[in-house]
Order: structure tokens, then C-alpha cells, then sequence
């Protein structure tokens, strides 16, 4: 007997193709974050009435007034967070519905990820087991401060829009290793900037690179 879900599996397969030929023309060019990408269903992530616009290069509500990131958002932060080089562990802070962490599961032996909003946190555990993403570490928690872990990762992709720096995190990274966020622009008003943070023996190497939207990142746990 068909399935009502097959005919969609269909039409996403050929309109994941068409969103990693988009990526492609909007210059992601880390043929393992476009694979990663592919690899990933991004409708089961979303509801079922925004299933058919899952594919659209455009973040979509996921719940708990926050949104899933748009698709090209998160290849180039999983561009930036490999920078040409496998990973053994990333932390992401703003699981949200575990879309992101699903692709960095693809790029890195293991997936730290946390979350503030619970509900969030149990809809992301229930997308990656329905996935069989077994990589991932997830945690309901305050991801802008002291996680209490002992970890030390390759990559930091901070998911939600920052006004400085969150020094709390610093600590986690490997020597070498680099922090990805979107950072509130000091000079232009209402504009947050990707930002690679790099610490180095001279303090903090900072790169702005380019305009996103994101939604806030906020302190405690709901
Ligand atoms: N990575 C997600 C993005 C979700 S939106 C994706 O792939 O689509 C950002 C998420 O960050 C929201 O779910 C929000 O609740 C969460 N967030 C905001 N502040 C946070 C904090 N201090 N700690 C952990 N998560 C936070």
C-alpha cells in the first residue's frame, strides 16, 4: 500500500537537488557541507502544512515563537565551523528544532548542542531519533553561559543573535579551534554580522563577514 508521505519524498528529493544547485549560485563551496546538506530531509523539521515550502531559502516558525534557519544560513556557518578540515566535536548553542545539528552530525564525530526552551529540546530529540541521528549530545540549558560540561570542541556555532561575545563558551574550544555567531553590528544599527572569533596568544582574532537575521539569544531555561 503507497504511503500519503511518498509522493512528498519524491518531490523533496528533487527540490533538495534544486536548493544544493541554489547554494551552489549563493557561493557555498564546501563540497562536504553541500553533501551534508543533501543528506538531510529538512521537511521533517517542520510542520507538515510548511512541509511543501520546506526547501524554500527562508527560516519558517518551528513553535515557541522561533524559527528554523534559513537553508543558506546554515551551510555557511557549517562552512565557516569546518573551515576545510574534519571535526571531531562542535558545540551549537539554539538546537531549535535540530536542524543544524543534524547537518553538523553529518561533519563531526559528535554533536554537543543545547537549548533554553524545552519544548523545543523534546521536538528536536524526537526529529533526530525519527533520523537516527545517534552523534548527538543534546541539553536543555542556558547556552550563553557556563554549561557546567568538561568539553572541548573544534568548532562553536552559536545559533541566536548575540550583542558580544559570549567569553563563557571560549573556554570549550581546542587550541586552534573557532567560534561562528551572529554578532550585533557595533556601527550599524538593527544589523547583526556572521562572525568568526578565533582566541589566539594576542587575544581574540575577530572576522565580520556577512548580514543575517536571527533571533535573540536569551539568557535562563523555560
Ligand atoms: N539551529 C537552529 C536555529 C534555531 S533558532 C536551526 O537549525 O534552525 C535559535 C534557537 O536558539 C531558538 O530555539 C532559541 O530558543 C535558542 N536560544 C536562544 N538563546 C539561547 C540560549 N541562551 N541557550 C540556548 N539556546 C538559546
Amino acid at each position: 500500500m503507497s504511503h500519503p508521505l511518498d509522493g512528498m519524498g519524491m518531490t523533496s528529493t528533487r527540490t533538495r537537488v534544486r536548493m544544493i544547485e541554489r547554494l551552489r549560485e549563493q557561493g557555498i563551496r564546501d563540497e562536504v557541507v553541500l553533501a551534508a546538506m543533501n543528506a538531510v530531509p529538512r521537511h521533517i523539521f517542520v510542520d507538515e502544512a510548511l512541509a511543501i515550502r520546506a526547501y524554500e531559502d527562508t527560516p519558517l516558525p518551528i513553535g515557541s515563537g522561533q524559527t528554523i534557519s534559513q537553508p543558506w544560513v546554515v551551510a555557511r556557518m557549517s562552512e565557516l565551523a569546518r573551515n576545510g578540515r574534519e571535526l571531531d566535536g562542535v558545540l551549537e548553542i539554539g538546537t531549535g528544532c535540530g536542524y543544524q545539528t543534524a547537518v553538523l552530525a553529518q561533519l563531526a564525530k559528535t554533536v554537543y548542542t543545547v537549548e533554553r526552551i524545552g519544548a523545543l529540546v523534546a521536538k528536536a530529540r524526537r526529529n533526530l531519533q525519527r533520523l537516527k541521528v545517534a552523534n548527538v549530545r543534546l541539553k536543555h540549558g542556558d547556552g550563553s553561559a557556563d554549561l557546567g560540561e568538561d568539553l572541548a570542541v573544534d568548532a562553536i556555532v552559536v545559533t541566536a543573535a548575540a550583542t558580544h561575545v559570549p567569553q563563557s563558551l571560549l573556554k570549550y574550544l581546542k587550541p586552534g579551534g573557532r567560534m561562528i555567531l551572529p554578532l550585533a553590528s557595533p556601527t550599524e544599527s538593527g544589523v547583526q554580522r556572521l562572525t568568526v572569533i578565533e582566541p589566539t596568544t594576542k587575544g581574540l582574532k575577530e572576522q565580520t563577514l556577512d548580514a543575517v537575521r536571527f533571533v535573540p539569544l536569551l539568557p535562563g531555561r523555560v
